[in-house]
């Protein structure tokens, strides 16, 4: 170790991350650099738990964690960082992330933010951060972050699980092709989603692992040891494909690298129909709501509960999940008419 750094460090830091250090890739200077680093996980369901669980025990110095949804028992058989008791309480899993890294690093600043990462809040949740970790399970936002990550020149790290197979790839803007170079239409519709063909957590947690370790390479400055390749691994039949994605397969005529950026553009998504359930998402932006006056409203009409982060509604076969900003998901529909009347009858118009 350089004996000017192995002073500057502090013992409990040199002994909590004495393995790493030890690593001569990170060494005492990886690991200062780690610690000043500010990372954004755009996601926090089985990929992003792992991202930040990895990131969080290696020191990055601030994680900024973004998740518009709540915990729920179907999910603690992959979401590592959740647990039985943030399912009951619906919390919401910015929020329970938050907590359960603060039990094991309280060292390092997390900052979770309950929230759908769209055009008109993209500025505030991704700005400031030295990279972006992908943890959505949807092509809208990888898109949108995409944008934000080409037009501000900040890397980010596309990775997806499904089934047995994972996917990833490093975007650098101006030395790698861009998610829009690869993918210029969204592969929905011939991409299985978790709802049809399940997910093996096993597969998550490898994406995560090659996500992690390339944004430790990154941050430490070992770019030249980054991955420029689409990495394509199926750790059920152990199949492997890697694309080159370096800047020559920057794609002519991408929208993005061009400067187009559509997705930045968009308007708000008032509707979405979640990923892998049956449910539809109700954005309001301009809608503060008093859990206390609405569990009063309610109480006649069906079944009521909330804490300080969520308000449950549920009246057969609907189950209402309300946030403070006035945000909600609608189980027991995709029918976005349906969703929004009932958001309208009881809630407000
Ligand atoms: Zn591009």
């Amino acid at each position: 170790m350089d004996p000017e750094m192995d002073r500057k460090m502090d013992p409990a830091m040199k002994d909590r991350y004495s393995r790493q250090v030890l690593f001569k890739e990170i060494g005492a200077e990886g690991q200062q650099k780690l610690a000043q680093a500010r990372v954004v996980i755009a996601g926090c369901g089985a990929t992003g738990s792992a991202l930040a669980s990895l990131l969080a025990r290696s020191g990055v110095g601030m994680l900024r964690i973004l998740d518009r949804d709540y915990v729920e028992p179907s999910n603690l058989q992959r979401q590592t960082l959740f647990d039985e008791n943030d399912a009951r309480e619906s919390v919401p899993k910015a929020i329970a992330a938050a907590r359960q890294i603060a039990r094991f690093n309280s060292e390092i600043v997390v900052e979770p933010h309950v929230a759908d990462l769209i055009p008109a809040n993209v500025d505030s949740l991704l700005g400031g951060c030295d990279l972006i970790l992908d943890g959505t399970d949807n092509f809208e936002t990888r898109y949108l972050i995409n944008d934000y990550a080409v037009k501000n020149s900040v890397a980010w790290i596309y990775a997806a699980a499904v089934g047995s197979y994972a996917l990833t790839m490093n975007i650098v803007p101006g030395e790698t092709a861009c998610l829009a170079c690869m993918f210029p239409q969204s592969p929905r519709g011939t991409v299985e989603t978790c709802e049809t063909s399940g997910i093996l957590n096993t597969a998550v947690n490898l994406v995560a692992s090659i996500a992690a370790t390339e944004a430790l390479k990154f941050l430490v400055g070992a770019r030249s040891k980054m991955r420029r390749t689409l990495l394509s691994l199926d750790c059920w039949t152990n199949e492997r494909a890697e694309l080159a994605a370096g800047s020559l397969q920057r794609r002519a005529g991408c929208r993005t690298c061009s400067g187009d950026f559509v997705h930045l553009a968009g308007e708000g998504r008032p509707h979405i129909t979640l990923c892998g359930r049956n449910s539809v998402q109700i954005h309001e932006r301009e809608r503060p709501v008093n859990f206390d006056e609405m569990s009063i409203r309610l109480k006649p009409h069906g079944n009521v509960r909330h804490n300080e982060f969520v308000l449950k509604f549920w009246r057969e076969p609907y189950e209402m999940t309300l946030f403070p900003d006035g945000r909600a998901i609608i189980k027991g529909t995709t029918d976005t008419a349906i969703a929004r009347s009932l958001y309208a009858r009881y809630v407000g118009s």
